[in-house]
Order: C-alpha cells, then structure tokens, then sequence
C-alpha cells in the first residue's frame, strides 16, 4: 500500500494533464518521496485525454488511469478513483490546477500535528471565476448550512486529504447523487480547516455549466436536508390565514352593501395559489425523482480500461464484476484485486 494515493477525476482536461502531471509528482515526491501512486479518472472526456493518460500510466508506474465507459459526471468519477486508491492518505485534487498541489506537504504536516483524518481546503479567495459563479457559490453555501443538520464547512470543494479510515467510512455509503463534500462533513472523526487561495483555471474552460450547477446543488440540498418539503404546511398556513382576512373582509363588505369588484384580485388569488402548488409540486418532484434512482440501485459507475496498475484486471471481467453485487455495504462494483 503506498503512503498516499492522489485522485483526479478528469473530464476534457487534455490540455492541464502534462502540466497536473509534473506538478502532482514534485508534490508528492516532496511529501512522501516516492510512496505514492496518482489515480488518473477519464470521465469520458470528448477531447485526447484519455490516450494521454493511458500513455503517462505507461511512462510512469506511479501512475494508474482508470477509463470510464461514458461521463458519469464528477463526483462519481472522484468516487471511481477513490475506490480503485490504495493509498494510506488520499489527496482529492481537480485536474484544472486551482487547487495548488504545492500544497500538499503542508497539509501532510497539518494532519500529523492536529491527528486529523480529514484536512480540507477552505477558499479564501477565488481567482478568475466569474462574479456570478462567486456570487451563486456565495449563497449556496450559506443556504446549505441554514438548511442541513450537518455542519457543511462553508466555502470548500472537494480539495482535501483524508486519512484511509475517513475513506473507507465515505466509501461506505451508497448513495447515487453524491455531494462528496458533505458526506465527508456528515462522517465525523476530526477534521481541520486549511486556508489557501484558490488559483485560475491552468487551461480550458469550467466543466460545470449552470445547469450542472443547479443539478449539483439539489443534490446537496435534498440530500441533506428534508427542510423544503415542509414548505407546502408554511405557504399553507400562511395562505389559510390569508383566506380567513379575505373572508371576513367580504362579509364586513356585504353587510355594508358594498360589492367586491372581481377580476383583478381574483385573477391574482389564482395565479399565485396555481404557482405556489407547482412549486411545492416540482420540490417533491426532486426528491422522488431521487428516490426512484436510488431505488433502482444501479452501479455508481461502470469502467472500460485500467492502465497502469490494474491493467490484469481491467479486461472485461472487471466490467461484470462492476455490475455484480458487492460485499460492500451499497452493493457498488466489486474492487479488481490486485
Ligand atoms: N469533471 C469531471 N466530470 C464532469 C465535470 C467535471 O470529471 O462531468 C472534473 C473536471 O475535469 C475537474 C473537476 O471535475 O477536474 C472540477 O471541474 P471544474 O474545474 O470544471 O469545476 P469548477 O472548478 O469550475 O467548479
Ligand atoms: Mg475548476
């Protein structure tokens, strides 16, 4: 078992792997010598990354790439790498470089001194993203932490070294919509903040379009929190106690012989009731939608090809074991024994 395991789940990303490729090595070297592995996830990239990193595994038998059968999306690609990791510690890093890898020894050191088992990025700053993307981050993170129960750390990505114990507490849960920062919230054990600044993307442009975004950010949401389902008994409440004012007001209006003119606020009452029941609808919608993937209880994700490391067990046995039930709780893919 190497001393740490580095996972990088790479979506596009040909034009930051050689330079992801250098910078990830010095770090690791400086922090543990040669006692590392760097676990390389294609998570179905359009662009030449795979036979890049088919090719650095080749080169480098530090390196393991692991090729997924189609874009499953980030977290399950992070989540591939961090089942397929052998390390003792395990740093989650983009590939885009915004997380410094420089800063990896201090972040060893940080684990050593306060016998952590997780040490997790927290962004002071956050250069090169749009005022809109800060803005949105801004706010989804204080909502998180209004809405969950979990003390999410505000402000942190999945930039973090985790201890094999922590590792092995996240992998155990099975969920399909994974909001891995948080799962690693709701673990426990000891866990330290590290203060850095977040860098501009080395190249390329973000892989996470707004519509990602929101679909991650529910994600979050309904898989931490149960709060906006009982928003349908407060607009309720708030709509009865409504109604009970405008009844009276037509019965004070009646009796003086006054008639109510219609239109308008009829119209009004049942525009907003009409939206109001939509939006609840759709909130519920989320959350079954949700249900019904969990249900089906499918693999979090399927792999192609290993190079590097596993390449005995990457031929297509391994495919059916990934489908097979495992002993594991959650039933996700069997892990290639190697
Ligand atoms: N990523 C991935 N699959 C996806 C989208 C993104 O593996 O479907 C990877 C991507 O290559 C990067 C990391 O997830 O290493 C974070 O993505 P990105 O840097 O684009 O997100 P941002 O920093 O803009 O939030
Ligand atoms: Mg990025």
């Amino acid at each position: 078992m190497p001393a740490l395991s580095i996972v990088v789940p790479c979506f596009n990303e040909e034009a930051c792997l050689p330079a992801l490729h250098r910078r990830l090595g010095a770090a690791a070297r400086a922090a543990v010598d040669s006692d590392y592995e760097i676990v390389l996830v294609n998570d179905g990239s359009r662009d030449g990354s795979w036979p890049i990193m088919r090719g650095m595994a080749a080169d480098d038998p530090h390196v393991m790439a692991v090729n997924l059968s189609r874009n499953h999306g980030h977290q399950l690609a992070l989540t591939a790498g961090l089942d397929l990791c052998r390390g003792d510690t395990v740093l989650i890093i983009d590939a885009d470089l915004q997380d410094p890898p420089e800063l990896l020894p201090e972040m060893m050191q940080v684990m050593r001194a306060e016998e952590a088992d997780v040490v997790y990025g927290v962004r002071r700053s956050r250069s090169g993203e749009t005022a809109f993307k800060r803005a949105t981050a801004h706010g989804f993170y204080r909502l998180m932490s209004r809405a969950t129960e979990v003390d999410i750390p505000l402000d942190t990505g999945d930039f973090r070294l985790m201890s094999r114990r922590a590792l092995e507490a996240l992998l155990a849960m099975p969920e399909q919509a994974r909001f891995i920062r948080g799962m690693v919230a709701w673990i426990g054990f000891r866990q330290v903040a590290f203060v850095y600044d977040r860098q501009e993307r080395f190249a390329g442009e973000t892989k996470y379009p707004f519509k990602k975004m929101m679909r991650f950010a529910f994600d979050a949401l309904t898989g931490f929190s149960s709060a906006p389902l009982k928003l349908a008994s407060y607009v309720g409440l708030a709509l009865s106690m409504g109604s009970v004012i405008l009844v009276l007001y037509i019965a004070y209006a009646w009796t003086a012989g006054r008639n109510v003119p219609g239109w308008t606020s009829l119209m009004l009452i049942v525009v907003i009731i009409g939206a109001v029941q939509m939006f609840v609808l759709a909130l519920m919608g989320e959350y079954i939608g949700r249900l019904y993937n969990e249900a089906k209880g499918r693999p979090l994700y399927i792999v192609q090809e290993v190079a590097g490391d596993g390449r005995a067990e990457a031929k297509l046995g391994y495919i059916a074991d990934a489908t097979a039930k495992s002993d594991r709780p959650g039933g996700r893919g069997k892990r290639p024994t190697r």
